[in-house]
């Protein structure tokens, strides 16, 4: 007789079966064979030396990605979520002012991030679509004097490329750290870390890199350092505690390192060859790909009848596009098409650019409720509002004018599929 209760089950004795898509959601974005491979070699032991040297080509690679010198520069052993909290967690005590820049739904996640640690969380909102100005980002640091202020400079839930130029050095006039997410545009825009004064700068593995999800670069200015290294109380998080990282990453001058958590070692393989496809293609090569495949999208699109979400060309995120899906449709049932006829990815809004549909006339002001304050804001918009987009990522080895061509196909085929509904 057995001793166990809960029997083997059934669906685990038949063999894994994964199909092929064409990832051109935002994110994850499909990962070329040299770099799945390259995960699929032994696995050695997390504290052995030979990974301690590849988690140095990784620490170079972000470097040059990342455009910084900075010593502290490391990969979080977890999604871009990880690499925003392990940012937020130890830059911030509890009580700290925290300025939170919000244009879509990863400013709010933020804000969500540091209310939960106890900082006092203000915001300035955009419209979906939207930025802010310098004098935008000038006034909220006068008034807040918050000692940490995030900004999307790829804020996928919108498909805006934020401009970060200037905003590094107002931050240090009012003596407030500048953290930026570049998980959807690192490798696909222009970032300078250093020159633009960035504090804390982090990204995942998953877009423009094609790695699989799970790790997350991220990099500390030497003035975030001071701050974390002189901190009254212990970050949160065991897990993230810069100090244990620094150690591991052997980014804290230490001569040796110390077991902190185990690494996960095939997916640093993966992370060190998307770096290697980068540096082989070199960066302002990779910027220019991805631009002129999103001006061959965008101008595809509009001569299809559509519209871009962002109406304004240079705060286009060359990455991940939103386009507004076109009146009458539902989203869901084009990309439901697409994915069952096409076997293709794209996907829906998310956050802000998820919900309102109908035509402003009247000029009636919209209101969105911040998910982490539940207070409204209130906008009223020019012509129309239509909320309702569809998101389409071309990353990486994605980006190319064949895959452009293949999406503007499908979503041809689905405006003349999908009927036009009572949405
Ligand atoms: N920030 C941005 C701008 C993103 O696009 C994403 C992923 N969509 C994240 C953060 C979170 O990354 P992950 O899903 O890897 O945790």
């Amino acid at each position: 007789m057995s001793s166990i209760s809960v029997p083997p089950p059934k669906c685990l004795q038949k063999p894994l079966t994964v199909p092929y898509r064409h990832m051109f959601g935002p994110g994850p974005s499909n990962v070329p064979s040299r770099i799945l491979e390259a995960g699929a070699n032994p696995v050695i032991g997390h504290m052995h030396p030979e990974i301690f040297e590849i988690m140095n080509d990784i620490k170079s690679g972000i470097q040059y990605m990342f455009q910084t010198q900075n010593k502290m520069t490391l990969a979080v052993s977890g999604t871009g979520h990880s690499a925003m909290e392990c940012a937020i967690f130890n830059a911030v005590e509890p009580g700290e002012s925290v300025l939170v820049a919000v244009n879509g739904i990863w400013g709010e996640r933020a804000a969500e991030m540091a209310e939960r640690i106890g900082a006092r969380v203000n915001t300035i909102v955009a419209p979906p679509g939207g930025c802010f100005t310098i004098e935008e980002m000038e006034k909220a640091l006068s008034k807040h004097r918050p000692a940490l202020l995030f900004v999307a400079h790829g804020e996928s839930s919108t498909g805006v490329l934020h401009p970060l130029d200037g905003i590094g050095q107002l931050c240090h006039k009012y003596n407030c750290l500048f953290l930026v997410d570049s998980v959807a545009s690192i490798g696909g825009a222009p970032v300078y870390m250093d020159q633009q004064e960035i504090d804390i700068l982090y990204t995942g593995s998953q877009k423009v890199l094609n790695a699989p999800p799970g790790t997350a670069p991220i990099s500390f200015s030497e003035r975030a350092c001071q701050k974390i290294f002189s901190r009254r109380t212990k970050p949160v998080s065991f897990y993230l505690d810069l100090s244990w990282l620094a150690n591991y990453w052997g980014c804290d001058g230490k001569p040796s390192r110390v077991y902190h958590h185990t690494g996960p070692v095939t997916a640093f393989y993966s992370l060190r060859e998307s770096l290697s496809v980068l540096v082989e293609e070199g960066l302002e090569n990779s910027w220019e790909r991805h631009l002129k495949v999103a001006e061959y999208f965008h101008a595809g699109l509009e001569s299809m009848g559509l519209k871009l979400f962002v109406k304004e060309k240079r705060l286009r995120l060359p990455t991940v596009t939103t386009i507004v899906a076109p009146y009458g449709y539902d989203w869901k049932e084009i990309t439901s098409y697409i994915m069952k006829t096409h076997n293709l990815e794209i996907s829906g809004g998310l956050g802000p650019s998820v919900g309102l549909v109908g035509e402003n006339d009247d000029r009636v002001p919209i209101c969105i409720i911040q998910t982490h304050s539940f207070l409204p804001v209130c906008f009223t918009l020019d012509v129309f509002v239509v909320f309702q987009v569809l998101r389409v990522g071309l990353m990486g080895c994605n980006s190319s004018r064949e895959n452009v061509d293949m999406v503007l196909a499908a979503l041809k085929d689905a405006l003349k599929h999908c009927h036009k509904s009572k949405v």
